[in-house]
C-alpha cells in the first residue's frame, strides 16, 4: 500500500486559530509569515479585522515576510473578501489576520494566494512543512523586504460591488449590523452608493465586540430586529467578524435562515445572468434541498462539493475553465460566492445583492420567502469514538437508498435528505436531516439514529 497523504496539520479549512496567549501568539505568527515569504515571491498583502490583538498579530507576520525576503503592503483594517479583491487586482499573495465568527479572545491567520483565493491544500502544506522543519530563508540586509501602506484601497473594494448593480429605483430605508467589526467601514458605504438610507447598529470598529459576538445568530440579532421594524426598513443585514458572510433579517425582523438566503440570492443572480445557457450552482453537500429546487425552476443544475467554502469555490474555477456557466456558489451559512465578482465569500456583494434583489422583484423580504418550498432541518450531534465504523454502518443500513459520498454520507430521498459527517475537530459526528415538513424530519432522523446504533 501507498504511504498516506500528506494532511495539514496547523492550518484547519479556515486558516490556523487559536485563543491570544494559548496557541495563538506572536510567535507562531512571526513563523507563518516567514514561511511564508519563503514559499513566496514578489509583494504580499496584509490586513486585519477589529481584533485587539490584530496588531500585534499583523507586525509580527510583517516581520516573517519582510525577513524572508517578500515586499509588504499593509491594507489595514478590512473585511477579508476586500483583502481578497485586492489582492487578486494587484499583488502576489498574502494574509488576513482574523478570527472569523470566533469570540473576542481568539485571533488567527489566513493565507491567500495571488488569485484571492485561499491557500490550497498542496501550498499550505508546503508552508507547513517550512514551518516545523524551520528550514525558512531569511536573507540578509540587501535582500529584506520593502514595507508599504494602501489604507485607501478598500475604496476600490467598495466601489468594485457598486458597480456591479444598478443604483435602487427608490430611496430604501436599510438596517446594518456590522457587528463592531471591519464592515462597519464597508457595508454602510456600499449601501448608501446604491442610493438607500442605511440605520446602522453596532456600527463602531470596536475588538472587544460589546453589542453581540462575532457570529450573528438570531439570539444576537435582536437589536438588528427592533431597528428594522422601528424605522421600516426593508431588511436587516449582519455580518461575521471578518465580513465574509451575510445573514439578514426580513422587514418584519425575521431571521431568514441562511438555506433561505441561498435559494432568494440565486432566484436573483440565476434570473438575471446574462448568459442564458444551463446554469451551474456550486454548494457543499450540507446544503438544503430548496437550493436545488429553485435551481431547477431557472434552467440550473446543482453540483455538491465537500463542506468548505474554499471547495466551493475551487470546484466554481475548474468548471469556469472548462466553460460551463457556473453563476453562483457558497454555503448555506450565509458566506456566498458571486463568481461575477470574485471567488470567495463576500458579504459586501451580499448586501447588494439583497437590495437589488428586492429592488428587482418589487416585493417585501418577508414575501418572497414564503414563495420558497417548504422544509424543515434537524441538526443533531452523534457522539463516537470511531466514525468511520458509523459511516460503514450507515452505508449498509442505507444501502437502497441513493448514496452521495462526497463527504461523509448523503443519504437522497424523494422530498427528503440526511447528511452524516464527521467533525473534523471533536469526537462526534453531524447529523442533518431535512424534510419537507417537521414530522417526517423527525421520523427519518429517528430511522437513521436507530438503524445505526
Ligand atoms: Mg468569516
Amino acid at each position: 500500500m501507498s504511504a498516506e497523504e500528506p494532511k495539514k496539520q496547523l492550518f484547519g479549512t479556515n486558516g490556523v486559530r487559536g485563543v491570544i496567549g494559548e496557541s495563538m501568539n506572536p510567535t507562531l505568527a512571526m513563523k507563518i509569515g516567514l514561511s511564508l515569504g519563503t514559499i513566496r515571491k514578489g509583494k504580499l498583502a496584509v490586513g486585519m479585522d477589529t481584533r485587539t490583538s490584530g496588531p500585534a498579530l499583523i507586525n509580527a507576520v510583517k516581520a516573517g515576510i519582510l525577513a524572508a525576503g517578500c515586499d509588504v503592503v499593509d491594507l489595514g483594517v478590512l473585511p477579508t473578501p476586500a483583502l481578497q479583491y485586492i489582492i487578486k487586482k494587484y499583488y502576489d499573495g498574502g494574509a488576513m489576520i482574523t478570527a472569523s465568527h470566533n469570540p473576542p479572545e481568539y485571533n488567527g491567520i489566513k493565507i491567500i494566494d495571488a488569485d484571492g483565493t485561499e491557500m490550497d491544500d498542496a501550498s499550505t502544506i508546503e508552508l507547513e512543512k517550512v514551518l516545523f522543519s524551520e528550514s525558512y530563508t531569511i536573507r540578509d540586509w540587501k535582500n529584506v523586504g520593502t514595507e508599504s501602506s494602501a489604507h485607501e484601497r478598500i475604496n476600490e473594494y467598495i466601489d468594485g460591488i457598486v458597480a456591479q448593480f444598478p443604483k435602487a429605483d427608490k430611496e430604501y430605508v436599510i438596517a446594518a449590523d456590522p457587528g463592531s467589526g471591519p464592515a462597519c467601514l464597508t457595508t454602510p458605504v456600499i449601501l448608501t452608493k446604491l442610493g438607500c438610507k442605511v440605520h446602522t447598529v453596532n456600527g463602531n470598529c470596536d475588538g472587544r465586540f460589546p453589542g453581540r459576538l462575532p457570529e450573528p445568530s438570531a439570539e444576537g440579532l435582536k437589536a438588528l430586529s427592533e431597528l428594522v421594524v422601528s424605522t421600516g426598513a426593508e431588511f436587516g443585514i449582519a455580518h461575521d467578524g471578518d465580513a465574509d458572510r451575510a445573514v439578514f433579517v426580513d422587514d418584519k425582523g425575521e431571521y431568514v435562515e441562511e438555506n433561505e438566503e441561498f435559494a432568494l440570492m440565486l432566484m436573483y443572480l440565476a434570473k438575471n445572468r446574462k448568459d442564458k445557457r444551463e446554469g451551474v450552482v456550486v454548494t457543499p453537500v450540507s446544503t438544503s434541498f430548496i437550493a436545488e429546487a429553485v435551481a431547477e425552476k431557472i434552467n440550473c443544475r446543482t453540483v455538491y462539493t465537500k463542506v468548505g467554502s474554499i471547495y466551493v469555490a475551487r470546484k466554481m474555477l475548474e468548471l469556469e475553465a472548462k466553460g460551463e456557466n457556473v453563476v453562483f456558489g457558497g454555503e448555506g451559512n450565509g458566506g456566498l460566492i458571486y463568481p461575477n465578482h470574485q471567488h470567495c465569500r463576500d458579504g459586501g456583494m451580499s448586501a447588494a445583492a439583497m437590495l437589488a434583489l428586492i429592488s428587482s422583484e418589487g416585493k417585501k423580504l418577508s414575501e418572497l420567502r414564503k414563495e420558497l418550498p417548504p422544509r424543515h432541518m434537524l441538526r443533531e450531534k452523534i457522539y463516537t469514538k470511531n466514525a468511520a465504523e458509523v459511516l460503514k454502518k450507515t452505508e449498509a443500513a442505507f444501502a437502497g437508498d441513493r448514496l452521495d459520498r462526497t463527504d461523509g454520507i448523503r443519504i437522497n430521498r424523494d422530498g427528503m435528505w440526511a447528511l452524516i459527517r464527521p467533525s473534523g475537530t471533536e469526537p462526534f459526528m453531524r447529523l442533518f436531516v431535512e424534510a419537507k415538513t417537521k414530522e417526517e424530519a423527525e421520523k427519518f432522523c429517528n430511522e437513521i439514529k436507530s438503524r445505526i446504533e
